[in-house]
């Protein structure tokens, strides 16, 4: 699942790795349950996501690869946030083979991601993705799903989020156009209502198997 820093990418992984029954893994969510858990990693890995830059390659492929290596992924497992550089494109392709992906490209306009972000609140329980507008929880500040409390991520203040894009724009973009070029990459006009992203996710899903 690739697309900009806000663009839904983990609002339809969660929704799509349910239906699948795949797991929904999320280089971003390891990186902050490193980050609360204290680890060596997540303090690494601190200074990088505060200032919107992203990590280094080394750190998010072990990370990866250490995860995908569990056994719930043996089947395959829904990636969201990765690969993010040439470099983790080029690892994975030598981890899985060039065209054993299938790639959803979210495509939403940056004026919308910045809507998006500065409104998010994410569950310190669960990871549940809110959004104080367009997705409210049912009471303010509780999780609808486990109770848990929501908060605001740091890097979601403005001029973390333009930093955001600014690495989006130059790094990652590039990586959409190295899997277009091996004809793996479906494009979903991201800026819809969630559902009807959804159900362009799903097509693109559907004509890849
Ligand atoms: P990403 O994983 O790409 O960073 P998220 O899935 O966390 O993005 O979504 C970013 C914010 O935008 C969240 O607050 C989420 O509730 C909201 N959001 C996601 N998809 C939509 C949509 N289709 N329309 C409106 N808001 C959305
Ligand atoms: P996300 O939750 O996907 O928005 O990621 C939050 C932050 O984690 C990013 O801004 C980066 O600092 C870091 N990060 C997550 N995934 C990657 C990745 N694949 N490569 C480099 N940095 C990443």
């Amino acid at each position: 699942m690739m697309g900009g820093p806000g663009a839904g990418k983990g609002t339809q992984a969660s929704r799509l790795a349910r239906e699948l029954g795949l797991p929904h893994v999320s280089t971003g969510d390891l990186f902050r349950a490193n980050l609360s858990q204290g680890t060596e990693l997540g303090e690494k890995a601190r200074g990088y996501m505060n200032g919107g830059k992203l990590v280094p390659d080394d750190l998010v492929i072990d990370m990866l690869f250490d995860r995908v290596s569990s056994d719930d992924c043996a089947a395959g497992y829904l990636l969201d946030g990765f690969p993010r550089t040439e470099a983790q494109a080029e690892s994975l392709a030598a981890r899985l083979g060039d065209t054993a992906v299938t790639v959803i490209n979210l495509e939403v306009p940056d004026e919308v991601i910045v809507e998006r972000a500065s409104g998010r609140m994410l569950c310190r329980g669960c990871n549940a993705i809110y959004h104080t507008t367009f997705n409210p929880p049912a009471n303010s500040g509780v999780c609808d799903t486990c109770g848990g409390g929501l908060y605001q991520r740091d890097d979601d203040q403005a001029e973390v989020v333009r930093e955001r894009l600014v690495a989006y724009h130059t790094q990652t973009a590039p990586v959409v156009a190295w899997y277009q070029a091996r004809g793996v990459v479906c494009s979903v006009d991201g800026n819809q209502v969630p559902d009807d992203v959804f159900a362009a996710c799903a097509a693109c899903l559907q004509e890849a198997v």
